[in-house]
C-alpha cells in the first residue's frame, strides 16, 4: 500500500460511467492506495477509490484536489485484485464493479449516535389501519431498530403517525450508537455429536479451513443427510482460527431458518445481507465486514462483494441454484466469483449441494475440487421410492391434470393422516388465455411474451416485465364477449382440482407471489410442516431446502415441463429439480413415494431421475456436452443487442457477425445474430449472438477487442453474458 503526501498525483476509480482512473491532487493530510473519497467531478461530488498513482500528462493547474478522505476502512489490495480480475472475467467496466462493492448508504457518515426506533410496550389508545401497519412492520421484523425515515416508508406511513405511536409507548424511541459489532459467535457453543460418515466428511474440510490456503470442496449429500451440519463445522473451524466466513443461500426465504440455526449453533445471530435489510443495518454489516466486527455473514449472492478484513470461507449452498447467477447490470455467477475471491485471499470454498451443477461435477472429476460425499439421510429418513406414472395410460377429462393413479395414491395419504405435494413449476392460473371465438392469445403489450392469469389477484401479469392488467371481458382482438378461457395448468388452477377431488382435505399454495413478505411465507411453511395441511400444492419454491416432516408423497403434475426447452441445461435442471422436489418426500421415520406424471417415461432422463443413478446421468449428460463442445467442455458468451429500433439492433448485429476478426484469431466462432428466444421485452427488440470456443481459449480478451471495434447509438444497448446460464 502506498501512501502519497498531500498534492501528490492519484489515479482515482469512481463509480460514474468512465473507462477509466482520473487524476486528482491527494488531499491535505495525503491518503493512501485504497482510501474511499470524495472527488469533484465537473459540478457534482462522487464517491471513488484511489485505485493507483495518477497518470500525469495534464497541466498540473487544472488538475483538482480529492475533497476528502471518507472516514470508512480503505480498501485492501486484495478487494482491489479481486474486483478487477473479476471485472475482466465478466467484461465488466470496473466502476460498475465498484458500484457492487459499495452497496451501503452513508458509507463515509463518521460513527456518532442516531435516533432509533423500535417496538415498546404501550397499548395505543386508538386502532387505525396506519398504525397497525405500523405495528405489523415492527413486529415482522422482530427486535430490530428504525430510523424513523425507514419505519415510516416500510409501514408506509408519514413519521407523524410513527412519532403519535412513540408519545403513547408504543414505539420506544432511543439514541444508539451507530454500527456496533456484531455479537461474538461461539465456536464451541452448540455442536451436534457427528455420525460417522459426517465426521468423516467434516474432518477433511475442517483440515482444509485450518490450514488458511485456498482449495475448493464439492460437499455432495442427499437432502438430510446433514450437509449443513457438516459445514457449520467447518464455520467454526474459521471462527476459531479467529478469520471470518461467509455463508450464501439461494433464497431469502430461506434465511430466516437459518439464522436460527446459526443461533443455536453458535450462541448468537450473524450478520444479514440480503434485499429484505434495512439500510441501517446494511451500513453495519459493510462497516462490520471491514472492521473485523461481523465473523459471519449470511447473505444473497451481494455480499460476496463485502469488503471482508480477513475471509477465510465461503460456503455456496444448494450451488447448483441458478439465482447465483445475476443476470442484470453485471452478468456473474455468484459460485465462480466465491472461487474467485477465495483464491485471491486463501480462503477455502464449499459447495454443497444435492445435485451439483454439470460444472463442479466436471471439475470434481478432474481433480480441481475435492469431493466428500454424504450418502445417508440422518436418522431413519430414507430417500423415496420413484416411480413414474405414464400419462397415455391414464384417463382424463379435459382440463385436468390429477391423473385416476395419482388421486389414489392421494387418497391413501389422507386416510393414513400423512401429507402429499403437488408439485407444478407455473405461477399464476393459467399459462395461456385463449379467445374461442378467433382464437387469439392474450399477449404481453411491451414483450414477445403472453400474459398468464393469476386469479388470486385478479389479473394477468406479464411474467417478463412484471406488466399487469384486469381481464378484459371482451376479446382484445375480436371483441366477442365471454369467449376467453384459460388453457393449461398453473398453481392455482390445480389447487382448484385439487379442491374439487379432495373436497375433505386442508389444501395449502406454496407460490412465491402469494404472499407479502418472506416472513409471511417463512411462518406458513413452518405452519404446513407442523401438519396444518393435508395436500400441499408448490412451485419451485418448496423444491428449496424446506422441511416437511409429515410429507410422504409427492406428485410430480408434469415432469416433462423442462425436458422441451431449447436451453441446453434443460435434462441437467429437469435432473435437479425432480430429485429436490422429490427429495421432499419421508425425511423423518417414514418412507416416501415419488410419482412423476410423464408422457415420455422412456427418455433418458426421465429415465435416470426413476433409477436414481446419478453417476449414470452426469457421465450419459458430460459426454454429451463434450461432443458438442459447449460448457463445461468449451466456453461460450452471449451477447444481446436491444434497441426500440428493429432495425438498428439487426444492422449491428450483422455488422458484428462480419467483422469476427478478433473472434477468428482464437478460433472461435460466431452464431448469429439472431432475434432472441425471448425478442423483444419492455418494448426493446433483442438480437442475440453466440460467441463458442474451445475451452483454454482466450474469449473475454477476443470478445473485449471485437466489441470495440464498433461504435453504437445510445438508443442501443449491448449485454455480454460470460457463460451464459439461460437463452432468453
Ligand atoms: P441437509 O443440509 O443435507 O439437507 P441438514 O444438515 O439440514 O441436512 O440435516 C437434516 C436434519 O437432520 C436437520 O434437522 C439436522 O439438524 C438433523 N441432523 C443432521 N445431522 C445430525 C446430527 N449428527 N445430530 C443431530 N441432528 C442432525
Ligand atoms: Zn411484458
Amino acid at each position: 500500500m502506498s501512501f502519497f503526501d498531500e498534492g501528490a498525483l492519484v489515479g482515482v476509480l469512481t463509480t460514474q460511467p468512465l473507462d477509466r482512473l482520473l487524476d486528482y491532487k491527494a488531499p491535505e493530510g495525503g491518503c493512501h492506495t485504497g482510501a474511499f473519497v470524495e472527488v469533484p467531478l465537473g459540478p457534482r461530488k462522487v464517491l471513488g477509490v484511489v485505485w493507483d498513482k495518477g497518470q500525469g500528462g495534464y497541466d498540473p493547474a487544472k488538475v483538482r484536489s480529492v475533497i476528502r478522505v471518507l472516514d470508512a476502512p480503505p480498501m485492501r489490495q486484495e478487494m482491489q485484485a479481486f474486483l478487477t480480475r473479476a471485472a475482466e472475467y465478466t467484461i465488466t467496466p470496473m466502476p460498475a464493479m465498484l458500484r457492487l462493492a459499495t452497496r451501503s448508504p452513508g458509507l463515509g457518515d463518521p460513527p456518532s449516535m442516531r435516533r432509533v426506533y423500535r417496538a415498546g410496550q404501550g397499548e395505543p389508545d386508538r386502532h387505525t389501519a396506519a398504525r397497525a401497519r405500523v405495528m405489523d412492520t415492527l413486529a415482522e421484523y422482530g427486535g430490530l431498530a428504525f430510523t424513523l425515515g425507514e419505519l415510516a416508508e416500510l409501514a408506509g406511513v408519514s413519521t407523524s403517525v410513527v412519532k403519535g405511536l412513540v408519545k403513547q409507548g408504543v414505539v420506544a424511541e432511543e439514541d444508539s450508537p451507530r454500527d456496533l459489532p456484531f455479537p461474538v459467535l461461539d465456536p464451541g457453543h452448540g455442536g451436534v455429536d457427528l455420525t460417522p460418515e459426517q465426521q468423516a466428511a467434516a474432518d477433511p474440510i475442517r483440515a482444509a479451513v485450518a490450514s488458511g490456503d485456498y482449495g475448493t470442496t464439492l460437499l455432495k449429500g442427499v437432502t438430510g443427510s446433514g450437509k449443513t451440519e457438516v459445514y457449520l463445522e467447518a464455520v467454526a473451524e474459521c471462527l476459531a482460527k479467529g478469520r471470518q466466513a461467509l455463508v450464501l443461500l439461494p433464497e431469502i426465504a430461506l434465511t430466516a431458518e437459518f439464522l436460527t440455526r446459526v443461533e443455536k449453533r453458535f450462541g448468537a445471530r450473524p450478520a444479514e445481507w440480503h434485499s429484505g435489510v434495512t439500510m441501517t443495518e446494511r451500513r453495519r454489516t459493510w462497516k462490520m465486514t471491514a472492521e473485523g466486527g461481523a465473523s459471519l455473514v449470511v447473505g444473497a449472492r451481494s455480499a460476496l462483494f463485502l469488503p471482508y478484513r480477513d475471509l477465510g470461507l465461503v460456503v455456496v449452498d444448494e450451488e447448483h441454484d441458478t439465482s447465483y447467477k445475476q443476470e442484470d447490470g453485471v452478468f456473474y455467477n455468484a459460485r465462480d466469483m466465491a472461487v474467485l475471491r477465495a483464491s485471491i485471499c486463501g480462503a477455502h470454498v464449499i459447495l454443497a449441494s444435492a445435485t451439483p451443477s454439470l460444472e463442479s461435477w466436471a471439475n470434481a472429476e478432474a481433480g480441481k475440487y475435492s469431493r466428500v460425499t454424504l450418502a445417508a439421510r440422518f436418522g431413519a429418513a430414507q430417500m423415496p421410492d420413484m416411480r413414474a406414472i405414464d400419462m397415455r395410460d391414464e384417463t382424463l377429462p379435459s382440463s385436468r391434470w390429477i391423473s385416476p393413479s395419482l388421486q389414489r395414491a392421494v387418497t391413501q395419504r389422507l386416510e393414513r393422516a400423512e401429507q402429499s405435494l403437488l408439485f407444478i413449476n407455473r405461477r399464476g392460473y393459467a399459462p395461456i388465455t385463449l379467445c374461442r371465438a378467433c382464437g387469439h392469445q392474450i399477449g404481453c403489450e411491451n414483450c414477445d411474451a403472453r400474459m398468464v392469469e393469476h386469479r388470486f389477484l385478479k389479473r394477468l401479469v406479464c411474467h417478463q416485465c412484471g406488466e399487469t392488467k384486469p381481464m378484459p371481458e371482451a376479446c382484445p382482438s375480436c371483441e366477442a364477449k365471454d369467449r376467453l378461457a384459460p388453457v393449461g395448468p398453473g398453481v392455482e388452477r390445480l389447487a382448484e382440482e385439487t379442491a374439487a377431488l379432495f373436497p375433505e382435505a386442508r389444501i395449502a399454495v406454496l407460490s412465491s407471489d402469494l404472499y407479502g413478505s418472506a416472513r409471511a411465507l417463512k411462518e406458513h411453511i413452518l405452519k404446513i410442516a407442523e401438519g396444518q395441511a393435508d395436500i400441499i400444492i408448490g412451485t419451485q419454491l418448496v423444491a428449496k431446502g424446506h422441511n416437511f416432516p409429515l410429507l410422504t408423497l409427492v406428485g410430480v403434475i408434469d415432469a416433462d415441463l423442462g425436458l422441451q426447452g431449447s436451453d441446453l441445461r434443460a435434462a441437467e435442471r429437469t435432473f435437479q429439480l425432480m430429485r429436490q422436489v422429490a427429495g421432499r418426500a419421508g425425511r423423518a421415520e417414514k418412507t416416501g413415494t415419488a410419482l412423476l406424471q410423464t408422457y415420455q417415461p422412456d427418455h433418458p432422463v426421465i429415465r435416470a431421475i426413476l433409477s436414481g443413478d446419478e453417476d449414470g446421468f452426469w457421465r450419459a449428460e458430460a459426454a454429451e456436452r463434450q461432443h458438442a463442445g459447449v460448457p463445461p467442455y468449451g466456453r461460450m458468451a452471449g451477447i444481446v443487442l436491444s434497441s426500440p429500433n428493429v432495425q438498428e439492433v439487426f444492422d449491428l448485429g450483422t455488422r458484428m457477425a462480419r467483422k469476427d476478426g478478433p473472434l477468428r484469431q482464437i478460433g472461435a466462432q460466431v452464431f448469429g445474430p439472431a432475434p432472441a428466444p425471448i425478442a423483444r421485452i419492455r418494448g426493446r427488440h433483442r438480437v442475440r449472438l453466440l460467441v463458442k470456443a474451445d475451452k483454454g481459449a482466450p474469449v473475454q480478451d477476443a470478445v473485449s477487442r471485437w466489441i470495440a471495434q464498433f461504435k453504437w447509438p445510445a438508443t442501443l444497448r449491448v449485454s455480454i453474458d460470460i457463460d451464459p446460464q439461460s437463452f432468453y
